[in-house]
Order: structure tokens, then C-alpha cells, then sequence
């Protein structure tokens, strides 16, 4: 059995999706803070540099393309993927650590990386959440006001989330659309789904530009 495919889970992990800047880590920080033993995060491998304020070890694994290479030859990750010039990757490792631990696992992840884990994992059997931002205009806000792109990187991420709010509106490709339109009821929508259990697909995408 090769190491991506030794990967397994007691407890249905939870993909979050969601164009740059929508807001995953914001809330994923909330319920982070408010169930430190319930969940954890599945620390990505990305080439990125870090940004202000990004603890290597915490928010990712920050590595060179040629570490991270070496990691995709021998089969470390569950998924990889290049996003806005950057690589960026799940390890068997990261999964396996947060599974282990008797945690959910939570996974953030893009469109590309949703797509490889229903095509190569199927097993994992993932609950995929959607977070929307309102619209593009406020995405580009949200992005501007974060203050951590150039304006290469902000137009290439604005032309990556046009592809991923496509998606995300196919029918079945997540159990759950979130609307971050406010970050207090999005993330009341979220914790009701994965905390309490709610009815899955309450939500529906609105995406008006
Ligand atoms: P992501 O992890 O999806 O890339 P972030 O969590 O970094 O996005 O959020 C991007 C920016 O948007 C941050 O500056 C954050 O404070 C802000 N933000 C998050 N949620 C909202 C919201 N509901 N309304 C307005 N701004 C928000
Ligand atoms: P950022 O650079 O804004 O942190 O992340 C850019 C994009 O990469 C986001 O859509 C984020 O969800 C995605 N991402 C982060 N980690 C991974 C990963 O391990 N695999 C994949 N496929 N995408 C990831």
C-alpha cells in the first residue's frame, strides 16, 4: 500500500473550501479558540512565504519547491495542488497526526485538492463545506483589506475564485454552502452543521456579483 493511500479516519474529517479571502481562516480561528478539544487543523505544506503574523509549524509547513517535491515523489501527500504560482499540499502525515489524536480533522483546502480527495480518497468520506464571500466585490475588499497580496497575486486569486464559485454551484459538489456575509451568522451556520449536527444543504449559494 503506498503512504498516500495509508491514510484513514474513525471520525468523518471536514474539508473547508472557499475562494482566498473569504474568510476560512477567520472562522476556522473561532472555532478553533472555542473547542480547542474537539478539532484540529491539518497543517498544509505550502511554498508560499509566510505573512506577517503566520507561525511556520502553525498556520503551514513553509518548505522550498524542491522539499516539497521530494515529498510528492514519495507519496507524502493525500493531495497537492498549484495554486496563484504556489504549491501547496494535505501530507498523510498532518492527517494522520490530527486522527490520531481522537480530534476531528479539519482540512483547508481549494477546489483542485476537493476534487483529488473525491477522485483518489474516497474512503475519507470528508464532509465538503463551501464558504462564500457575498460577492467578488467584497472578496476583492476583503483581500485589499487584508493587506497580503500584490496586485499580481490579488488578481490572480479574484480570477481563481470566479473557477471555484463555479464549482461550488454544480450540484453535489459540497454538502454545504456558507455565506460569510457576516462573520457571526456564518459562523453560527457552520458551528450549527459541524458542532451540532444540523441538516446539511440549509444554505444555499447566493453569489451575486
Ligand atoms: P481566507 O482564510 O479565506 O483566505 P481570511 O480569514 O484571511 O480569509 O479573511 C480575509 C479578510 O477578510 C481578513 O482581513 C478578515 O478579517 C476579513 N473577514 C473575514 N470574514 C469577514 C466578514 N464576514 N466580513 C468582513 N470581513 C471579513
Ligand atoms: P493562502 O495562500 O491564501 O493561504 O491559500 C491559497 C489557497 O490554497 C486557498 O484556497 C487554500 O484553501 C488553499 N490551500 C491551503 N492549503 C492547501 C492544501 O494543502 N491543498 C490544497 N489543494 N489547497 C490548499
Amino acid at each position: 500500500m503506498s503512504a498516500a493511500a495509508a491514510v484513514a479516519s474513525a471520525i468523518r474529517p471536514i474539508v473547508i473550501c472557499g475562494p482566498s479571502g473569504t474568510g476560512k481562516s477567520t472562522l476556522l480561528k473561532k472555532l478553533f479558540t472555542e473547542y480547542p478539544d474537539k478539532f484540529a487543523f491539518s497543517i498544509s505544506h505550502t511554498t508560499r512565504a509566510p505573512r506577517p503574523g503566520e507561525q511556520p509549524g502553525v498556520s503551514y509547513h513553509f518548505t522550498s519547491r524542491e522539499s516539497f517535491l521530494d515529498l510528492v515523489k514519495a507519496e507524502g501527500f493525500i493531495e497537492h495542488a498549484e495554486f496563484s504560482g504556489n504549491l501547496y499540499g494535505s501530507s498523510v502525515q498532518s492527517v494522520n497526526d490530527v486522527t490520531r489524536s481522537g480530534k476531528m480533522c479539519i482540512l483547508d483546502i481549494d477546489t483542485q485538492g476537493v476534487k483529488l480527495i473525491k477522485k483518489n480518497h474516497p474512503s475519507l468520506n470528508p464532509l465538503y463545506i463551501f464558504i462564500s464571500p457575498p460577492s467578488i466585490a467584497s472578496l476583492k475588499t476583503r483581500l485589499t483589506g487584508r493587506g497580503t497580496e500584490t496586485e499580481s497575486s490579488m488578481n490572480s486569486r479574484l480570477q481563481a475564485a470566479i473557477g471555484e464559485l463555479e464549482y461550488a454551484k454544480q450540484p453535489g459538489s459540497f454538502d454545504l454552502v456558507v455565506v460569510n456575509d457576516g462573520l457571526e451568522r456564518a459562523y453560527g451556520v457552520l458551528k450549527g452543521v459541524i458542532v451540532e449536527g444540523k441538516r446539511e444543504g440549509d444554505e444555499l449559494p447566493k453569489f451575486e456579483n
